[in-house]
């Protein structure tokens, strides 16, 4: 699971996607919801 860092909207769509944007705020930084870890990802 995916979330938005901006508005933390989770994402439904794959991550590996070129160009993908959160639908809410266009944002292109996600992090990857974890029990004790946070991992940002950056979309190209
Ligand atoms: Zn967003």
């Amino acid at each position: 699971m995916y979330r938005c860092w901006k508005c933390h909207e989770p994402m439904k769509a794959n991550l590996n996607s070129v160009g993908l944007q959160c639908e809410r705020c266009g944002s292109k930084i996600f992090y990857k919801e974890r029990p004790n870890i946070t991992k940002v990802v950056r979309s190209k």
